[in-house]
């Protein structure tokens, strides 16, 4: 009887210890940062497109995803309310001081962000560069307005937590988590307008894919910057522009950019970052100048080479490598307010 007791006692105490360990308590701590967006709008209709993104509030988003709680304790702020065709530095410097500063003081073990996917990609890229720990940072937005019928916000919402909340997405730098997929920020463009399936990273595909709940990673990727810049102390950064190439352009674009107080001009060139005649002297005054002129491409994929076409030594022209113009200039912006040196930042292109 006594043993039966003694058994009896081991078994409980062992399926309590199991219950401890599923408990709450040993959930990830993941802080859902709002910045707006359309997984944030609101529109009259259910099946009329037109709606206005950023007006659903943090709290609102979070309660109509009841399953994110499952996967982690989660708690939200709003840090703007914003389409993120207004995003600003202003904005990107607050969001990346505030994950620095939430990891730094240990309050969440990953974060997500919703964003509007219209610039999801710069502010993915530039937390990439700036977010100083290597906990798990996941940006997610919507396709939908939350008003729509077959809204997709709920679902990548959830998704975007499933990812944060993964072991796996340690060291991952930042990553965009949209329609079952993961991207790398370096690389994830969005490439349709209005489709659900507009994230695309064109060079290299998806680092990896969720369904079903389960969150699969196939690659990483090698571009992860040793040294992250540090904007702690920043309220703005250097200005940098970008110049679209066209056949036939004129150089007056150019020209008054060079007569402005700019630093730096990202040049989204054709093909492998060309630019005809009148356009390249322009570019070639720019620099002496003391602008930092940057070719990159306006065909959406495939890298800069130096000294193809154009004699980038000779003009005084650095390359973007594989960035889009978008990406190039925020990786400039962020190298300028560190160096004016051009070899340096010549370097950061190739390696982060
Ligand atoms: N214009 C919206 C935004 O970027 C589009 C979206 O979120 O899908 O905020």
């Amino acid at each position: 009887m006594k043993k039966i007791f003694l058994l009896f006692l081991v078994s409980f105490a062992f399926i309590h210890i199991q219950a401890q360990d599923k408990s709450p308590k040993k959930m990830p701590r993941i802080i859902i940062l709002a910045t707006g967006g359309t997984i944030a709008g609101s529109g009259e209709s259910e099946t009329k497109a037109a709606y206005t993104a950023g007006k659903v509030p943090i709290d609102d988003l979070l309660n109509a995803v009841p399953q994110i709680h499952n996967y982690g304790k989660i708690t939200g702020e709003q840090i703007a309310q914003i389409g993120s065709q207004d995003m600003n530095i202003t904005t990107w410097l607050k969001l990346a001081n505030r994950i620095n500063q939430i990891f730094k003081d240990n309050l969440a073990d990953a974060i997500v962000v919703t964003h509007g996917t219209d610039t999801q990609e710069e502010t993915a890229y530039f937390l990439d560069l700036t977010v100083q720990y290597e906990k798990p940072v996941v940006l997610v937005g919507a396709m939908r307005p939350s008003t729509a019928m077959s809204q997709d916000g709920n679902r990548n919402l959830l998704d975007a937590v499933m990812v944060a909340a993964d072991p796996k997405s340690q060291d991952k730098g930042v990553i965009v988590s949209m329609n079952e997929r993961i991207f790398d920020s370096r690389d994830v463009t969005k490439t349709s307008t209005t489709n659900l399936g507009t994230f695309q990273s064109r060079n290299f595909g998806p680092i990896g894919l969720i369904y079903d709940g389960k969150v699969s990673y196939y690659y990483k990727s090698l571009r992860d910057p040793a040294k992250k810049f540090d904007v702690s102390k920043l309220t703005s950064l250097p200005q940098v522009e970008i110049v679209y190439g066209y056949a036939d352009a004129s150089p007056l674009t150019v020209t008054c950019l060079a007569n402005s107080p700019i630093k730096g001009i990202v040049y989204a060139g054709m093909g492998n970052g060309n630019f005809n005649a009148p356009v390249g002297k322009a570019l070639e005054e720019a620099v002496k100048k003391g602008i930092v002129v940057c070719r990159s491409n306006r065909a959406g994929s495939g890298r800069i080479t130096l000294e193809n076409e154009v004699d980038d030594a000779a003009l005084g022209f650095i390359v973007a490598d594989d960035l889009s113009p978008q990406k190039a200039r925020i990786l400039l912006m962020l190298s300028l307010s560190e160096t004016s040196d051009k070899s340096k930042i010549q370097t950061n292109f190739f390696e982060y």
